[in-house]
């Protein structure tokens, strides 16, 4: 009869073998089903290899192995497919229900998860029927509203969600594990699968995924979203690392390079609930900014750069920097636009204040900068520059820079300042002619100072 000719193989794919504890034996868990039928006379491995890759697309360029149900024996029994005889064993045996179940299973040494020719003729058990709902994911609780809640659509973790490569995946699921509570830790990693289990003892949870052919796309593979321990204090949460923090607070301190740790600290506390350290908050900031902006050091290579754009969009400024002569690492910048100078001589009492104050950068230093007053009593910067420290050297090469900038002799100059020490010296030695005193109220302040 034709239909004796016909064999329906139930495919089970993308599930994985798990150990039975305590029983010597493997259940296949997770995963999808798919039914096909053949013609018993035109099966064999080859075709039985193109429809599993025809319906996991995602297993080709993958090691993948094939094992069949040894009809009737419960709880289950599998053989593995490895060769045309093996289909013809898998038909024989089979001849009278006309069924037989295949599972598919990606190789993956490193996971332990495949079982081995010591375990393979062992008992074998399905356990996956149970979760099956018309095809569709099988992992229980993967649709569980609560899991899902208050995180970031891109953060949604079922099998299918794609990231668009690996450490957004990874961010996700420490997103995922934050907000809920878990430890989770990376098992592996490498350029095509990421897996993740808890970090509790005996707890099921787990994820996986794995490249795409686009060659950095991730997609989740597997899940286990059960998680049976106790989890873990908000407060004490480890899996908040810098570098986690760091991707997470990226918009953050985008609009704002500024932000206080605190303010970030806030943020971090209202979204996920963490109350971290001050320090790891302002590390992860500080790490933020690299990852942004470049770091601190690397940015000093862009002084001459720097210099030459200011000059292309500000034609006639006085800008120029100074390098150490010995070793050529950054000393001085000094800047003073065109603008700036023109509206000093056009529109300002020619009454010059001078003042430093410190840099708060990883390389400290100093800002010194000149300013006056115009028309309204408005405060009108003239000059600004960064030196290393506030001595006659860097305050002398300072005035020498901004008596360049006006390029013009200007009669009846004066300078204000506080008494820092060279400062008056430096006045004298580049505008000779130029009158100087000191600042009332740096004067009082230091008189009620000394009167203390
Ligand atoms: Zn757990």
């Amino acid at each position: 009869m034709e239909c004796n000719n016909v064999c329906s193989i139930l495919l089970k794919f993308g599930g994985y073998w798990t150990e039975v504890k305590g029983q010597n034996r493997m259940k296949y868990v997770g995963g999808n089903q798919k039914t096909l039928k053949f013609d018993r006379s035109h099966i064999n491995l080859l075709l039985l290899k193109e429809q599993t890759e025809a319906i996991c697309q995602w297993i080709r360029g993958h090691a993948y192995d094939l094992h069949y149900h040894i009809s009737g024996t419960s709880p289950k029994m599998y053989m593995p497919i490895k060769s045309e005889n093996d289909v013809i064993d898998m038909l024989l045996g089979s001849r009278n229900v006309n069924k037989v179940e295949v599972v598919v299973v990606v190789i993956d040494h490193q996971e332990g998860m495949i079982y081995t020719d010591e375990t393979q003729r062992g008992c074998v058990e399905d356990v996956s029927a149970t979760n099956m709902v018309n095809n569709d994911i099988l992992v229980d609780g993967l649709y569980d509203a609560s899991f899902v809640g208050g995180v970031e659509e891109t953060n949604i973790l079922c099998v299918g969600s794609r990231f668009e490569d690996s450490s957004s995946f990874k961010q996700a699921i420490r997103s995922n594990a934050i907000l809920q509570n878990f430890a989770i830790r990376i098992k592996a990693s490498d350029k095509s699968r990421v897996i993740a289990t808890c970090t509790y003892r005996g707890c099921p949870w787990r994820i996986r995924a794995s490249l795409c052919s686009d060659g950095h796309s991730f997609e989740v593979r597997k899940l286990l979203s059960t998680h049976l321990c106790p989890g873990v204090n908000r407060a004490g949460n480890k899996q908040a690392t810098s570098s986690w923090i760091a991707h997470e607070i990226q918009d953050i301190v985008k609009r704002n390079p500024d932000v206080t740790p605190k303010d970030i600290g806030n943020n971090l506390e209202t979204t996920f609930g963490l109350s971290l350290p001050y320090m790891k908050i302002w590390r992860s900031r500080e790490l933020a900014r690299e990852q942004m902006f470049g770091s601190v050091d690397d940015n000093y290579k862009w002084v001459p750069t720097l210099r030459s754009e200011l000059l292309n969009r500000n034609p006639g400024s006085h800008i120029t920097y100074q390098c150490d002569k010995q070793n050529g690492s950054f000393k001085r910048f000094f800047v003073s636009f065109k603008v700036c100078i023109d509206g000093f001589l056009a529109g300002c009492r020619y009454l010059i204040g001078i003042d430093a104050c410190h840099l708060k950068s990883k390389y400290l230093g100093v800002l010194l900068s000149a300013n006056s007053l115009d028309g309204n009593n408005g405060l009108f910067n003239i000059a600004f520059a960064v030196a290393e420290s506030e001595s006659k050297k860097s305050w002398e090469w300072f005035l020498m820079n901004l008596s360049q900038s006006f390029d013009v002799h200007i009669e009846h100059l004066a300078f204000i300042s506080d008494m820092e020490k060279g400062l008056g010296e430096a006045i004298k030695t580049v505008f000779p002619h130029a009158e100087h005193r000191v600042c009332m109220r740096h004067l009082w302040k230091n008189l009620k100072r000394l009167s203390l």
